[in-house]
């Protein structure tokens, strides 16, 4: 079938949905070439649509859009994806919803970013193969924060001290959230709103920072410096979304994510060095 001029072919990933007028859905998603759109789907709600069944949240489908005033128009989509496994468990839903809304909240309308494409399918296709690895899941969600956070250029400083810029050693050194990075023992307690961040968790961001996830995938971190890593970049997360956005409903509820997690057990032995902890059971 030959395709007009106005109409376009781009594979996506279903970031959101919302029902709009009485068949018919809003649909947000994230697209190699044009970053984040919008796009709506005609009579989809209609339980004859036949396009329903390719348009599920988290899906990586082939669409071909008509080109429209306000939101383009879905006209036809196949799967390329759907992650099954993936679908069969609440706690990887709940990531995968994680995941779709991060990229969400960070991303513009036609900011286009492959790298941020090629980071969202890895984490569904990882969250979909470790279904039944809920540490490893754990560990990916922490690996995407840093490395989306890296991509849309709130990459916090974890090297080199924010004050005297002298490279960071394993110490009694500083975060400072609004800052965007860690101070030296030095600079640290001169520095306003600073807290101490133990260095089994700066070396947890680290390493998260800098290996790929290929690499990554099997290192195992010991509970209590799992929890305080996530603790920090769910904090960090916040900071930068308030500033950037000023989000609502996703940064209360990050919020509370991060007020309600457990504090780290306290008769779990930190080593005294090295991230390479055997994994609680
Ligand atoms: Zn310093």
């Amino acid at each position: 079938m030959a395709e007009r001029s106005h109409s376009y072919r781009t594979r996506a990933v279903i970031l959101r949905r919302r029902n709009y007028r009485d068949a018919d859905r809003i649909l947000t998603v994230f697209t190699p070439r044009l970053g984040k759109r919008l796009l709506i789907a005609k009579g989809i709600r209609k339980t004859t649509s036949r396009k329903a069944g390719h348009l599920e949240l988290f899906s990586h489908t082939n669409l071909l859009l008509a080109k429209a005033r306000t939101w383009d128009i879905i006209t036809e989509s196949v799967t390329v994806e759907s992650f099954l496994q993936l679908r069969a468990d609440l706690d990887c839903i709940s990531q995968a919803a994680y995941i779709c809304e991060l990229i969400d909240a960070f991303s513009a309308e036609d900011d286009e970013n492959e790298t941020v494409w090629e980071l969202l399918l890895l984490c569904l296709r990882e969250l979909n193969e470790s279904a039944t690895n809920a540490a490893r899941r754990d560990l990916l969600l922490r690996w995407f924060e840093v490395q989306l956070l890296t991509q849309v250029g709130f990459q916090p400083e974890l090297f080199s001290c924010l004050g005297c810029a002298e490279e960071l050693r394993p110490g009694d050194n500083f975060l400072h959230l609004l800052a965007g990075g860690v101070f030296c023992p030095k600079c640290g307690g001169k520095a306003k709103g600073a807290q101490p961040i133990a260095s089994n968790v700066l070396k947890v961001l680290r390493h998260l920072s800098r290996t790929p996830w290929g690499s990554l995938r099997e290192l195992q971190i010991g509970l209590p410096t799992a929890l305080a890593a996530e603790n920090v970049l769910q904090r960090y997360l916040v900071t930068v979304l308030e500033r950037r956005l000023k989000s609502t409903d996703f940064i209360h509820r990050l919020r509370q994510a991060s007020q309600i997690r457990p504090p780290a057990p306290k008769q779990a032995q930190q080593p005294a060095n090295g991230i390479i902890e055997p994994s609680d059971p």
